[in-house]
This record gives structure tokens, C-alpha cells and sequence, in this order.
């Protein structure tokens, strides 16, 4: 495909009186990290749902890999891994058979080799068979990781990957994206609310703001733009 992985025109999603994104344009590169940069009600997990299919713009076009989630979501969601910002397992189950339970709802068959290759690439192979309940919050996020992982896709989508966990949590997760960029050519659109995070792992970071997209750029530019700041509510 050539083009834009993602590519955003004139999104506006409004839930009754709340705008929670304004004509936002944006496009994710193939093969970049891509960061969406913002506090609380920003906008980014709006613009993530659209992204995905879960939640219908209220004017302008989005499409994921030249899809329109939209009216191909379940295309959208074969290629497309996405990690939610509060990922859920069964905590009596192990690792292993979480993701295997979601495999097979997502209609993988023969998903053994597929899951020890993902528990392996996020650093889970020996805790594989334990019960996720006797997970820390960074092996779950990992494991939410790894389940995305399992279909192979292209695209990675992640919500606040890092929010509530340890430091060495968040070093893990960090890496981890390095490495599925670096070693596997995805392209991965994030959203974080810490721009000392974004700026570890992303090309290029955009700005929001009350659902506005008030800067985008490489790190390095926006880096110098914003040189002090830790966070865009402390830039503001
Ligand atoms: P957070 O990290 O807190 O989720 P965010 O940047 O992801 O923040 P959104 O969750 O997209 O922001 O929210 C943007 C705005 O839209 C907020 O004002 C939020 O209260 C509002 N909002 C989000 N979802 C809904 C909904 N289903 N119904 C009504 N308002 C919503």
C-alpha cells in the first residue's frame, strides 16, 4: 500500500454538547511511532476509537491502511493490533491460555506457535504459564501487548501504554515498542499524557489540546519548542 498507514481529514467527534476532537488532520507514516500527546480529555482516546471503528466521526474521513473502520471494521481489526489503555484478563487463567482464548475468538487457528513467538517478544515466555492474576500491572500491560501481537499485524495501536506502571514497567514497554519498530517495521500510533515518554520512543508527536491539535512535528523540533517541559499541561 502506498500512502499514509493512517490518515486523518477533518475528524470532529462530538458527544452532545462536548467536542472532543476538532477538525483534526494527521497522518502516520509506514514503519514510524507516531505520538498523540495530551492530558486527560484531550481527545486521544476518541481519535484512537475512531481509528478503530468503535466510535463513528461526527464529520470528516479516517482511514487505517486505505480501510474506513467506519464500514470495515472487522478488516480493520484483523490488521490492526490495539491495546487499550485498561487491558483485562481472566486472572485464573494463565498467560498462555488468555491469549489463546482471544485467538480463537479472533479466529486463529493453530495460534500455538504465534503465541509463545508473541509471549517471547514481550519478554513473558517464562511467566507464560502462570495465572495472569499473579501478574504485575507492567506484566499485564505486556500481555495486552502480546495478545495484539498474535495476529501479526502491521499496525500497532496503543492507549497510554505505560499509565500506572512501575518505572522498570515502563522501561520494558518502551523498549518493547523500540524493538517492534526497529526489528519488525511496524508502524505504532501511541497516546501519552508525559512528553519525556513520548520523546523516548516516538518520531514524530502530536500535540493536543481540547481536541485540538495545536502542534506536530519530530520530537526533535517540538523537543527544542518545548525545551524544559516534561508535560504539554506544564507547556501549556
Ligand atoms: P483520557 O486519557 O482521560 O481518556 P483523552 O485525551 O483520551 O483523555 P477522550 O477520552 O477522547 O480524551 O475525551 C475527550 C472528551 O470527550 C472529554 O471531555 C471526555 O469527557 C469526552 N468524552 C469521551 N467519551 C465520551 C462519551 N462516550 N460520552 C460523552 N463524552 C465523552
Amino acid at each position: 500500500m502506498d500512502g499514509p498507514v493512517i490518515s486523518i481529514q477533518g475528524l470532529t467527534k462530538r458527544y452532545g454538547e462536548v467536542t472532543a476532537v476538532r477538525d483534526l488532520d494527521l497522518e502516520v507514516r509506514r514503519g514510524e511511532v507516531y505520538g498523540l500527546l495530551g492530558p486527560n480529555g484531550a481527545g486521544k482516546t476518541t481519535t484512537i476509537l475512531t481509528l478503530l471503528g468503535l466510535c463513528e466521526p461526527t464529520a470528516g474521513s479516517v482511514r487505517v491502511l486505505g480501510l474506513d473502520p467506519a464500514r470495515e471494521a472487522v478488516a480493520v481489526k484483523r490488521q490492526v493490533g490495539y491495546v487499550p489503555d485498561s487491558v483485562g484478563f481472566y486472572p485464573t487463567l494463565t498467560g498462555r491460555e488468555n491469549l489463546r482464548y482471544t485467538a480463537r475468538l479472533n479466529g486463529i487457528r493453530s495460534a500455538e506457535d504465534r503465541i509463545a513467538d508473541a509471549l517471547e517478544q514481550v519478554g513473558l515466555a517464562d511467566a507464560a504459564d502462570t495465572r495472569a492474576g499473579a501478574y504485575s500491572r507492567g506484566m499485564v500491560q505486556r500481555l495486552g501487548i502480546a495478545d495484539a501481537l498474535v495476529k501479526r499485524p502491521s499496525v500497532m495501536i496503543l492507549d497510554e501504554p505505560t499509565i500506572a506502571i512501575d518505572p522498570e514497567g515502563v522501561q520494558r514497554v518502551l523498549a518493547l515498542i523500540r524493538t517492534l519498530r526497529a526489528e519488525h517495521g511496524m508502524t505504532i500510533l501511541l497516546s501519552s499524557h508525559l512528553l519525556h515518554q513520548v520523546q523516548e520512543v516516538c518520531d514524530r508527536v502530536g500535540i493536543f489540546v481540547r481536541g485540538r491539535l495545536v502542534a506536530d512535528g519530530s520530537v526533535e523540533e517540538l523537543s527544542r519548542r518545548l525545551s524544559g517541559g516534561r508535560t504539554v499541561v506544564e507547556v501549556g
